[in-house]
């Protein structure tokens, strides 16, 4: 959690707010991957590479639960998902077939292709000569309500499809199933059915534990920054700011304030682990603090730190609030004097020397 940048948070504290349960995909022909999350690409002003990568290492960690979406089909030799089916002739393999509906003549019970009723002068029967009609079945509704005193004759004599097959063009072959070839429109590629390559898409939901951890870091947070703006600081939270050095530090969250003649900088980092935390985290916090040039320095270490780092953070001169979550840790007294205190005469005059001896 104390890793989490700007963005992820942001992430977060959306699906919780917006009561976003399930983060499904649209299909997106122009995406590489054939689709997109665009409701958190739009949010997080993020490329749909991007999202996709961060959704699918949130669920690595077990932030979020992966469900199946559907599922994309793909060369197999480029993995473009630029793919398109097409059918051919079981003989000979070309694509120049049509399809063949076979009719039959109920009264004599003659079955065979449209063309062999045929004749100069309409549709005959080739078995038992009686001139026959046919009306294709998308328009057979249409023509028996509109006709609907005629229907008897036209039942008479009228040709019902049998079954529908193939013919083909170039061989003449009739068959009731085609083959299918799938064709790479993206390297010409041509590739028997069961060669496809399948790519599957997921939708992601939020784990109910990561949501439960995170409403209850969410709404702590918030207090926090409530406070401060209260007290008359400019907040952000989560923050990036560019230290001294030029280097560009993420903070959980970042106050500042005019008190005198100075800025009063409050930084507070939350760092959580399941067991305790290291001097690591201590650190790094310190490093930061030092290059933006910050004194007033919360860490709140969820559950808690080890000794050898609270020894650190004490020489350190850091606020150490250790708690089993933030919530908790913010029912401190302590905290809230600690925020809300002006800063000592000391360090204000410290600020002055620095101010004077630029000026020489
Ligand atoms: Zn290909
Ligand atoms: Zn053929
Ligand atoms: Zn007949």
């Amino acid at each position: 959690m104390s890793r989490q940048s700007p963005r992820l948070q942001r992430f977060y504290e959306e699906l919780l707010e917006k009561d976003i349960a399930y983060i499904r995909p649209v299909f997106d022909i122009t995406s590489r991957v054939g689709h997109r999350y665009s409701q958190i690409d739009d949010l997080l002003e993020t490329s749909s590479e991007e999202t996709l990568q961060m959704l699918e290492s949130l669920s690595n960690e077990g932030v979020l639960d992966r469900y199946f979406f559907d599922k994309l089909l793909s060369c197999v030799k480029c993995g473009s998902l630029n793919v398109r089916i097409s059918t051919h002739c079981k003989k000979c393999n070309s694509a120049n077939i049509y399809k063949a509906m076979m009719l039959q003549h109920e009264v004599c019970g003659y079955i065979g292709p449209e063309e062999m009723y045929r004749t100069t002068t309409g549709l005959v029967c080739p078995k038992c000569r009686e001139e026959v009609i046919f009306v294709k079945p998308e328009h057979a509704t249409a023509k028996i309500s509109n006709s609907s005193d005629h229907r008897a004759p036209i039942a008479l004599n009228s040709l019902n499809v049998y079954s529908t097959l193939y013919r083909c063009n170039h061989c003449n072959e009739l068959f009731d199933d085609t083959v299918e070839l799938w064709h790479c429109l993206n390297c010409q590629g041509r590739f028997p059915k069961d060669q496809v390559g399948e790519v599957v898409i997921y939708s992601y939901k939020l784990n109910e534990e990561a949501s439960h951890r995170l409403r209850t870091e969410l709404r702590p947070r918030r207090q926090l920054q409530e406070f401060l703006e209260g007290q008359g600081y400019a907040v952000e939270s989560p923050a990036v700011i560019q230290g001294r050095s030029g280097v560009e530090h993420e903070i959980d969250l970042y106050a500042n304030k005019q008190q005198g003649d100075h800025i009063r900088k409050v930084i507070v980092g939350v760092t959580r682990s399941n067991g305790e935390i290291g001097l690591e985290e201590v650190l790094k916090l310190y490093v930061k603090a030092h290059d933006i040039g910050s004194k007033d320095v919360i860490l709140f270490a969820i559950p808690r730190l080890t000794d050898e780092a609270r020894q650190y953070a004490a020489y350190y001169r850091m606020k150490v609030f250790q708690s089993e979550d933030l919530q908790r840790a913010l029912n401190d007294r302590e905290v809230w004097d600690f925020l809300e205190r002006e800063e000592p005469a000391l360090k204000r005059k410290e600020e002055g020397i620095a101010v004077t001896r630029k000026r020489v």
